[in-house]
């Protein structure tokens, strides 16, 4: 069977480096809040450009983190896409803000500035746009539009980490850039991990201490609403140690991705793979005959999933779910299907899984 993700293959692979960096933390005996938490968010925040990265437990609370940073309170609205696995609306809720969700382009499937400039009030104070399955969306209009209204924009990088666009990274156009190294995602530490990008030092400092308590020094709180969120020095000691390679395996991930795309089937619609703005977090693809392909590719010993299932509006947690107009991502939610997409797949399983797509018949 070839899985989703084996994430095992890649710890094999680096398995020295990571056994050294896990030596280092525990002779060290300083386990949260140290020199390997420091020297990561430096080097990562250099990886995206510049800026302050400061490290917090996981992509969710970056988000989270990342509006509180940005003074957005309850009842502010935030606009968000729908299709984006409920992250956004999770920080949100956490917050008290309000989502205003605004439908995804029907190709690209992420927000654009047309649609997100029809939605915008005089309530919004932020747009949280999320480069979905690795492709950034068009952060050149979106910037100029959040600068014109004077909204801040947030970007999700969660599935996008190293896509660059106009030689700019993710997560270096946005106010503010929110990752997350949940093990799958393109660095990926071993364990949850998460990391704000910002530019300005106060949003930073404000950041560091709304992650611990609100504190300013210790015992000293200053900034609320806080909380406990930080990234252990053992998982940023093995981010640091992944993050050489992130480029490499993102282009083993675009070539992969190639491969799939090349693949003809009137029944499967493939993503657009061009470009170095697309990192293949995920190798989605659509069809309306889901179901049928899912089990061809089942019988032929292959993993897919859908991600996601259900959209932010289709949550049972929404006990009385907003009507809003979003037939693209209506339409899509029932038609993607994800194909296993990372760098340690070999040839032979990405060619079977070529051969198989072709040789789909609904
Ligand atoms: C994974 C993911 C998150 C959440 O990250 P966690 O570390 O699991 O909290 C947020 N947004 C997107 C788009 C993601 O893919």
């Amino acid at each position: 069977m070839i899985a989703l993700n084996d994430l095992a293959r890649q710890t094999r692979i680096i398995r020295d480096h990571v056994d050294a960096a896990v030596a280092r933390v525990c002779d060290r005996g300083w386990y949260v809040n140290g020199p390997e938490l420091a020297a990561f968010e430096s080097e990562f925040a250099d990886y995206c450009g510049g800026g302050h990265g400061v490290g917090c437990a996981n992509g969710t609370d970056a988000l989270e983190l990342g509006l509180l940073a940005l003074g957005i309170q309850r009842g502010d609205e935030v606009v968000i896409a729908a299709n984006a696995g409920f992250y956004s609306a999770t920080a949100l809720r956490a917050v008290g803000a309000q989502p205003v969700y605004v439908d995804v382009d029907g190709s690209s499937l992420v927000l654009n500035a047309p649609a997100i400039a029809a939605a915008v009030s005089a309530a919004t104070k932020a747009v949280i746009v999320t480069h979905l399955y690795g492709r950034m969306a068009p952060m050149r209009s979106v910037r100029t539009l959040c600068d014109e209204r004077g909204i801040a924009l947030i970007e999700d990088c969660a599935q996008a980490h190293g896509a660059r666009q106009e030689g700019r990274r993710a997560g270096h156009w946005g106010d503010i850039g929110c990752f997350s190294f949940y093990p799958t995602k393109n660095l990926g530490a071993i364990g949850d991990g998460g990391l704000v990008l910002c530019r300005r030092a106060d949003v930073a400092d404000r950041l560091r201490q709304l992650r611990q308590y609100g504190w300013q020094q210790k015992y000293v709180s200053v900034s609320g609403p806080a909380r406990n969120s930080r990234l252990d020095e053992l998982q940023a000691a093995v981010l640091r140690t992944k993050l050489p390679l992130l480029d490499a395996w993102n282009e083993r991930r675009r070539e992969i991705a190639r491969a799939y795309a090349g693949v003809a089937n009137a029944d499967i619609a493939h993503p657009d793979v061009r470009g170095d703005d697309y990192v293949a977090h995920l190798y989605v693809v659509r069809t309306p005959f889901r179901d049928s392909l899912q089990r061809h590719l089942q019988g032929a010993g292959i993993a897919s999933e859908v991600h996601y299932p259900l959209l932010d509006t289709q949550q049972p947690v929404l006990a009385a779910p907003d009507s809003w107009h979003l037939p693209e991502s209506e339409k899509a939610v029932k038609e993607i299907l994800t194909l296993p997409c990372y760098p340690e797949l070999a040839d032979r399983e990405v060619r079977h899984i070529c051969d198989t797509l072709a040789t789909w018949k609904r």
